[in-house]
């Protein structure tokens, strides 16, 4: 075991001098990208942003204690875009061509702020613009001669493996919005905000053919009717606590993966030189 160089992993509770320090130390930047919205008749609108930040920063520091990966998590950002959610109230939405920019600021600044590494967490199924914002952002960087490593990584990337350990019974996808997944998460974490007495299965318009396999388009109020896409029945406290522990060890395990490459590519880099990266 090692001890933790900082006495938070949270950006916001460092100091400047900190941050340069952590810099200075290749530390890995975490920006967590939350959403407020609604989730069906019983979860609260910010269940997308409270399920990234407490998977952002209880995974990073799990990683520091297990491995002695260094991460420095940034707050996440409470709005994005949800413009599948528009005609049902609780969404607060930051249009797609405004949310490009708010990420590329982002990724400047934590550049600017002299860090070479960022792994991005999506909170959310949808913010489908995130890999193009990150993809420009790599490109804008190189064109200005700073390079960085970034990472992109889905808080839904493990939900498969661990729904299927906890929940077998279930039948939907994994992270499917407001269904047991997220209502298990919410009982484990804060259960006083789970309206039990309004939870009820939604009735979906053929949401598995439509948009999973038919690619539609499509508005949530079109294809649920209570803004949920699954049953939540099956979910419970002692299940979401096995899965937040779950989620949080396999998160740390990613940040282990991902330290262990961006310092093999540092190595071939310096290595190499700076015309063949
Ligand atoms: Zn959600």
């Amino acid at each position: 075991l090692t001890t933790p160089t900082f006495a938070s992993v949270k950006w916001g509770e460092l100091t400047g001098e900190e941050l340069a320090t952590a810099a200075s130390r290749r530390s890995l930047v975490i920006l967590p990208l939350g959403c407020t919205e609604q989730h069906g008749p019983h979860l609260p609108t910010d269940t997308d942003t409270y399920q990234v930040e407490r998977f952002a920063v209880d995974g990073a520091r799990t990683a520091a204690e297990r491995y002695g990966v260094e991460c420095v998590v940034l707050p996440a950002l409470p709005f994005g875009p949800t413009a599948e959610h528009v005609g049902l109230v609780g969404a607060i939405d930051l249009p797609n061509d405004v949310y490009i920019p708010v990420i590329k600021s982002i990724v400047r600044s934590v550049l600017d702020n002299g860090f070479t590494r960022l792994g991005v967490v999506t909170g959310c199924g949808g913010h489908w613009v995130v890999p193009g914002a990150l993809w420009d952002a790599k490109a804008d960087a190189r064109r200005q001669g700073r390079d960085m490593t970034l990472h992109l990584i889905g808080l839904y990337d493990d939900f498969a493996s661990v729904q299927a350990r906890h929940f077998p019974e279930t039948t939907e996808g994994p992270g499917d919005h407001a269904a047991v997944m997220e209502t298990a998460l919410c009982l484990a974490g804060r259960a006083e905000l789970v309206r039990r007495d309004r939870m009820r299965a939604p009735e979906l318009d053929r949401f598995e053919e439509r948009y999973k396999r038919g690619g539609e388009v499509f508005l949530f109020d079109e294809v649920t009717n209570t803004g949920a896409l699954g049953d939540a029945s099956a979910a419970t406290k002692e299940g979401g606590e096995a899965a937040w522990s779950d989620l949080v060890s396999l998160f740390a395990e990613r940040l282990k993966l991902i330290d262990a490459l961006d310092g093999e590519t540092a190595r071939r880099r310096e290595a190499s030189g700076p015309q063949t990266r």
